[in-house]
């Protein structure tokens, strides 16, 4: 590619809106445009070092035995509605009715598409298992789009779904995808670290999240020094934690309405209209009820609740997204939920004591009292515990980094086959339902979180495999024929080589090709100068560590290969 024929509208100033450095490098570098919140425009630098990750995302997928397909992005109601997500899902589905009226959705994920072809195409165990995959926009808006790719509400994910007869099966794709991605990640030259994921409210007890470590993560994990253990920071404290001191097990009851009066409390408590409220326990895998889930008119209710909680001193912490039974996202978890681990303040108690009930869909516990039939942790707690406790796996030093969500697998079960009546024939011909797992990436979050973990203050530093182009070579005579002649010969020979090379020809001044150079972190630079031309030597440079050499321009290839 020539400098002089492809758009990269670099910007010298840092843009204001941008708070973290990929979305600021990602701008500067004339790699993407805002169209609105949240939604972006990939443009060709920017989109190269997307298809990069594309690139082996796809290889690995297919490596193991995934087939992709592309799924539409406009999904009928009528799915979501026979899932139970459709009300369920909150105010990050973005629901709208065509001109026939028919209600529809943008995809935020793919469940209901591809259980709808499970159910229609796969009969029998002879046709399974099965893993289908795609690479493909998805639309979830955001409450709080930020930070560029890095949370967007247009993304690119990649999507899988197995496909699975029994258990084993089901665990044997899981562990396939697990490899999968270790590979994907690895091959992106990122620094990365699986992590165990809360399962409590997921359900089952598989759920891993892949999180690249970087400063700016949103998430917080437990990474063990010695071994290769790692949790996310929740998920650490249910293991590490103060366990409920062990009661009688407490009598579970059906309520005809499902936890109306025990709603109403907390809302005459906060001054919340109840339908604006509605209930979803949180809890950690071994039962402690941690929060109360907020949905609907979340402006409003963030108000008066921010107001209660700063009258009482309560700090705040992200909101996060919560999932129920079945790994359903359904809703943020409020500051509300976030204050009943924060403190034991004696208001809070009570608000746990007027909604701490739910431990199972449509039940609740009687005469819970908190302290003697589970104890309040605190979210500091979170932290020294980690700090503090050993590893418990090999009993080594934890320490706490923080991390970006590049990936997260789940066994999901029969949840969805069940919903949708998805099922098969087994080889006894009994009917059974099928056994799903699903397996998201960030496509488009890789690229910014790879800038995240791979930057200096003069720009990007792209790890090889994610570059656009892994070397540019600047023509720093453009008037003098001799040295344009190196450029071009160079450039010819890279691109022979089979090496993507960048040229930069354009009629700029040495520096400005210089600061072009580092903001779009070639890996690779060769400088052609005077100097160079007249010797039969050009400057080699490696952006990562600004080591350089002078070498022949008969041996380039087979060094920045
Ligand atoms: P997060 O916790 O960051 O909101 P998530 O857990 O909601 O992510 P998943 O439903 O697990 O996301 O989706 C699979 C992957 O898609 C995530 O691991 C992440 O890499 C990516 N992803 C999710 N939401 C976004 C977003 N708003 N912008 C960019 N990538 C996203
Ligand atoms: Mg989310
Ligand atoms: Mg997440
Ligand atoms: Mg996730």
């Amino acid at each position: 590619m020539r400098y002089s024929q492809i758009l990269i509208p670099t910007l010298k100033e840092d843009p204001a809106e941008a708070e973290v450095v990929s979305h600021r490098l990602l701008l500067r570098a004339g790699s993407i445009r805002k169209l609105t919140a949240g939604v972006y425009t990939y443009l060709p630098y920017g989109l190269a070092a997307i298809r990069r990750v594309e690139n082996i995302v796809r290889e690995e997928m297919n490596r193991a035995g995934a087939q992709e397909v592309l799924m539409p992005m406009v999904q009928p109601a009528d799915l979501w509605q026979e899932s139970g997500r459709y009300e369920k899902y909150g105010p990050e589905l973005l629901r709208f009715r065509d001109r026939h009226e028919r209600e529809s959705c943008l995809g935020p994920t793919h469940e209901e598409v591809i259980t709808d072809i499970a159910r229609r195409e796969l009969h029998s165990y002879r046709d399974l298992p099965v893993n289908l995959y795609q690479i493909q926009t998805k639309f979830r808006d955001e409450i709080r789009p930020r930070f560029g790719l890095m949370r967007g509400r247009e993304f690119i994910m990649k999507d899988a779904y197995s496909f699975d007869t029994d258990d084993a099966g089901a665990e044997q794709s899981y562990r396939k995808m697990h490899e999968a991605y270790t590979r994907i990640f690895t091959r992106c030259g990122l620094e990365f670290r699986c992590v165990e994921a809360d399962s409590g409210a997921i359900g089952g007890s598989f759920s891993h999240e892949f999180m690249v470590l970087a400063a700016t993560g949103e998430d917080t994990i437990a990474v063990c020094t010695a071994c290769d253990w790692a949790a996310n920071l929740e998920k650490a404290a249910v293991k590490l934690g103060p366990q409920p001191a062990a009661v009688d097990p407490l009598p579970l009851v059906k309520v005809e309405t499902p936890g109306m009066k025990k709603v109403e409390t907390v809302c005459e408590f906060l001054g919340v209209e109840p339908e604006r409220l509605v209930k979803t326990m949180v809890y950690l895998a071994d039962g402690v009820p941690v929060a109360v889930l907020l949905r609907g008119d979340r402006e409003l209710e963030e108000v008066k609740l921010k107001n209660y909680l700063r009258a009482k001193d309560i700090r705040m912490a992200q909101d996060q997204e919560v999932f129920d039974a079945t790994g359903v996202p359904v809703g943020y978890l409020g500051p509300v939920g976030l204050s009943l681990r924060l403190l034991a303040d004696q208001e809070v108690m009570r608000v746990a004591n007027a909604i701490v009930g739910a431990n199972e869909k449509n039940f609740h516990l009687q005469n819970v009292n908190p302290g003697r039939d589970f104890q309040v942790a605190e979210v500091a707690d979170f932290r020294q515990i980690c700090a503090s406790d050993p590893c418990p796996s090999c009993g080594g030093a934890l320490r706490l980094v923080e991390g970006i969500e590049v990936g997260h697998i789940f066994k999901l079960g029969t949840a969805y086959s069940e919903a949708m009546n998805a099922r098969f024939q087994d080889q006894q011909g009994n009917d059974r339902p099928l056994i799903m797992g699903c397996y998201g990436i960030g496509v488009s979050r890789v690229v910014a979180a790879a800038i995240e973990q791979n930057h200096d203050a003069n720009g990007i530093i792209f790890p090889v495999p994610l570059a656009p182009y892994p070397v540019t070579i600047l023509n720093l005579g453009n008037k003098d024929e001799a040295i344009t002649a190196v450029a071009e010969q160079l450039y010819t020979q890279l691109q022979e080589a089979g090496i993507d090379a960048f040229l930069d020809d354009r009629d700029e001044r040495p520096g400005s090709k210089f600061k072009d150079a580092d903001l779009l972190g070639f890996p690779f630079r060769i400088t052609v100068g005077k100097r160079y031309a007249e010797s039969g030597m050009v400057e080699l440079r490696r952006r990562r560590d600004g080591f350089t050499e002078e070498v022949e321009v008969a041996g380039l290839v087979e060094l920045v290969r």
